[in-house]
Formats: structure tokens, sequence, C-alpha cells
């Protein structure tokens, strides 16, 4: 007779995490893709590239350090 029990509330439990599970599980498998980079743009030559490759000088970005220290000199603009 206990192991009738058992085996109910085993059955039960498992029904009850299959269903959880089924619940629970969702598509977030959303991994940054790498070709999928922001793109920034030079603010020296207006040149577009991807912002792994561009450099960063506060919140402007160029497309090498030569344009970001122009940039730079060129002062007011
Ligand atoms: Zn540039």
């Amino acid at each position: 007779m206990g192991l009738f029990r058992l085996l109910f509330w085993i059955a039960l439990i498992a029904v009850a995490i299959w269903l959880w599970r089924r619940m629970v599980r969702k598509p977030v498998r959303r991994k940054p893709e790498p070709s999928a980079l922001p793109m920034v743009r030079c603010a020296h030559c207006g040149v577009h590239l991807p912002q792994d490759q561009a450099v960063q000088d506060k919140e402007r970005w160029y497309c090498s350090r030569a344009h970001l220290e122009q940039d730079g000199k060129a002062g007011g603009h």
C-alpha cells in the first residue's frame, strides 16, 4: 500500500517538474553576434567602421589614432 502512494507521489512530482520546465523554458539564447557590432562614424573624416576597430576619445570615435590627433589639434572647428 505504501509503495503505491510512493509511486503516486513520484509520478506527481515528475509531472510537476515537467510542467514547470515547459513553462520556464524560453528562447533566451540571444548571444551577441560578432558581425553585429555597432558601427561608428569617424568624427574627422566621416567614415563608418566597426566599433572594435575604431579609436574612442570621450564620446567621439575615429577611424584611426591619426584622425583622433588631427581632430584634437583642429580645436574649436
Ligand atoms: Zn577618419
